[in-house]
């Protein structure tokens, strides 16, 4: 496996591993901020199943963090983070430092519309989250040009705006979107969950428990958003969960759903001491039962 560090020396590499490769040879992508769990490295073995030559990038994007106390405390690991890539298969690790994606005067943005970016987690967090999401995948899509680039169905708003950006911006990279890998209890795994004290990691279970009930209540025929959301704010408030948002939107618009008559995310946001912690579900009501969407 070869670490990297800049765009010149990722193509030189990758272009050589392509070459060394032969025809067909095909490249897939995972951009991660390092800290890696075994949701990358899901992210990394469906990446393998489909391409020869998988690149992994590890960035901590300064412009996507709203809260500058987040970014100075976000876990940096890199040799395990090196270790486990290379356990995973991964062929070239690209970890450019913030001088090589932002050069001096950098002065562009890639900025997709707030009907994407200005709602759930753009609401939280503010514009210019998204806006540094989409300018940092823009550029590492074009550094990399790969075939396909996988990311997590936690993070689906991200799926969004970034599938939107590399459609618009006419980048030949196809966007896969890949299931949340879950701890046993039904957390989904994240960066973040390491800075829970026990108690709070205890009580994180509600999120996925409520999420897993209002999966339930659609599956047998509860199509109000309201009472939906009542039961599973019952459940956050049971363990005491700050609730930021408890959304039923649209899987692809994100524009709010009053009815669960057709495929729906349910969005939730909490904030647990200074960790906030997202997930999210598919809700399929009965009359689409057995015709899952294929992302
Ligand atoms: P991050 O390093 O947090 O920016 O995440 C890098 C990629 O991993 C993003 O596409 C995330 O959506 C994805 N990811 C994070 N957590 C999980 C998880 N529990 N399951 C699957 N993918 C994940």
């Amino acid at each position: 496996m070869l670490v990297v560090r800049t765009a010149r020396e990722l193509r030189e590499h990758l272009d050589a591993r392509l070459r060394h490769e032969g025809e067909g040879a095909s490249v897939g992508f995972v951009p991660t901020m390092g800290a890696l769990h075994d949701g990358h490295l899901s992210l990394v073995r469906a990446a393998r199943s489909a391409h020869r030559v998988v690149v992994l990038s590890i960035f901590v994007n300064p412009l996507q963090f709203d809260d500058p106390q987040d970014f100075a405390v976000y876990t940096r690991s890199e040799s395990r983070d090196l270790d486990l890539a290379r356990s995973a298969g991964v062929g070239i690790v690209y970890a450019p430092d913030a001088h090589e994606i932002y050069p001096e005067g950098f002065a562009t943005k890639v900025s997709v519309d707030t009907r994407l970016t200005g709602v759930l987690e753009g609401a939280v967090r503010g514009s210019a989250h998204f806006d540094g999401v989409a300018t940092v995948v823009a550029k590492l899509l074009i550094s990399v040009r790969p075939n396909e680039a996988y990311f997590g169905e936690k993070d689906f708003q991200q799926v969004l705006v970034v599938r939107r950006a590399a459609w618009d911006l006419g980048l030949p990279t196809t966007i896969v979107s890949c299931p949340t890998v879950r701890e046993a209890d039904g957390l989904a795994l994240s960066s973040r969950n390491v800075r829970l004290s026990e108690a709070d990691r205890r009580r994180a279970a509600a999120i996925p428990g409520a999420l897993k009930t209002v999966v339930q209540a659609v599956r047998e025929g509860v199509a109000d958003a309201g009472v939906l959301s009542a039961r599973a704010s019952e459940i956050l408030e049971r363990a005491e969960l700050d609730c930021e948002y408890l959304a039923f939107v649209h899987p692809d618009t994100l524009e709010a759903v009053t009815r669960v008559t057709e495929p729906t995310r349910c969005a939730i946001a909490v904030g647990l001491g200074r960790v906030r912690l997202i997930d999210n579900e598919l809700l399929i009501p009965p009359s689409h039962e057995g015709s899952e969407r294929v992302e």
